[in-house]
């Protein structure tokens, strides 16, 4: 199976401006590429007896140039370039498979990456070689072992990192403690939400970090555009989400490697339903980040103990549904977090009730596991509501 592992890097200056200028060259090749595919695609349509552009062709024809019309390309390795056109002919097949958008044109600043296939580097303790560079202290050694695959490396908020991904095959653990089912939903303020009623409110530090962030958003916009001082709070605001962002994955590890040990069937909801508390554009964002890395922790993990991730339709409606009765409320504004079922009365916590129905779809979806039937609701959460309320019908 496939894992990786991201690593801060601790180059030098001089390393530094190296591996920007490796990136450079890797956005250059691939820019050129993605124009010259549009070029011979149009020609290829126009006159159907030219060769239509393939990733391969692209290659040879870079490499056939560059010595002429690009001789910097060659001050880096070949294979960051080489790389770049490989990953720019994917992203055109998952464009005629329909499973994305055309590609676009990299842009410097945005997309400072390059990646190196296997053979290429090679890592050894807590430092990776980079070819024509030489060793890259990392700020942490790898911590799968199996066949190294490639290791993609990117600046982030002027920090560099490489991603590093392993092939572990024999990387089993012994399956889930206990073989049943749970459901999480997943949050902003408190990390997680699970059906058994346990709330994982998440490292402090978070809370203090984003609150520190939207004063920093503030200040930001204050900032005359163009501004020195402009530059030096996107920097810090950068940074910022940087670190919100490994501390928030710190604690998804945390939470994954728990909740995976627990449980054999776990279910979480798609993206884009929770996490909009607030509906604001900072917390929508963090929370689809988080999703994406609990989601991406949660499948390689419960894939190590033979367990499964189920993941919810899009449309589901985990939070306005009643996980006791089934009745579907019309709406449910973002702000409430307690509301009582016209169906049945029981009084519901709405990430809770939320993280049941999860857990329910979960075992529906894995055949013959107890029939897909409700379950009956032993948690009515809240001060207001009587405890029995929500112990009704089941089925
Ligand atoms: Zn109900």
């Amino acid at each position: 199976m496939l894992v990786a592992h991201r690593i801060r890097l601790e180059p030098n200056n001089v390393q530094a401006t190296h591996l920007a200028h490796v990136a450079g060259v890797a956005r250059f090749a691939y820019n050129w590429a993605l124009a010259e595919w549009q070029r011979q695609y149009a020609a290829h349509k126009a006159e159907p007896a030219l060769p239509a552009p393939s990733q391969l062709s692209l290659r040879r024809q870079l490499n056939a140039i560059k010595r002429e019309q690009f001789p910097w390309m060659l001050e880096v390795t070949k294979n960051a370039p080489q790389m770049a056109i490989m990953q720019l002919g994917r992203a055109f097949e998952n464009f005629f498979a329909k499973r994305a958008r055309h590609p676009t044109f990299r842009r410097k600043g945005r997309d400072d990456r390059f990646t190196l296939s296997n053979d290429l580097f090679k890592v050894d303790n807590r430092r990776i070689r980079i070819p024509r560079l030489g060793w890259v202290r990392m700020r942490e050694i790898l911590r799968f072992t199996g066949r190294i695959v490639s290791a993609a490396v990117s600046r982030t908020a002027g920090h560099w990192y490489a991603s590093i991904t392993v092939d572990a095959p024999d990387h089993s653990l012994p399956p889930a403690e206990n073989q049943g089912a749970v459901g999480v939903d997943l949050g902003v303020s408190a990390l997680a939400t699970l059906s058994t009623g346990e709330v994982v409110r998440g490292p402090k530090a978070l809370r203090t970090l984003l609150e520190r962030l939207r004063r920093l958003g503030r200040a930001l916009s204050r900032k005359v555009k163009g501004s020195r001082n402009r530059a030096k709070a996107k920097l810090k605001l950068a940074r910022l989400h940087e670190h919100i962002a490994n501390t928030r994955r710190d604690a998804l590890h945390k939470l994954t490697t728990s909740i995976t040990r627990r449980f054999h069937t776990i279910g979480i909801e798609d993206l884009n339903v929770s996490g909009m508390l607030g509906n604001r554009r900072l917390a929508r964002s963090i929370a689809d980040m988080g999703w994406y890395e609990a989601r991406r922790q949660f499948d390689y993990k419960a894939a190590w103990r033979g367990g499964r991730v189920v993941v919810a339709d899009r449309w589901y409606p985990s939070s306005k549904t009643c996980s006791c009765c089934g009745y579907r409320l019309a709406t449910l504004e973002l702000g409430v977090r307690q509301w009582t079922c016209p169906g049945c009365e029981a009084v519901h916590d709405r990430d809770h009730n939320a993280a049941v129905n999860l857990k329910d779809m979960a075992v529906s979806s894995t055949a013959s596991a107890c029939g897909g039937g409700r379950w009956p609701c032993a948690f009515a959460q809240g001060e207001t509501g009587p405890g029995e309320a929500g112990i009704r019908q089941q089925g």
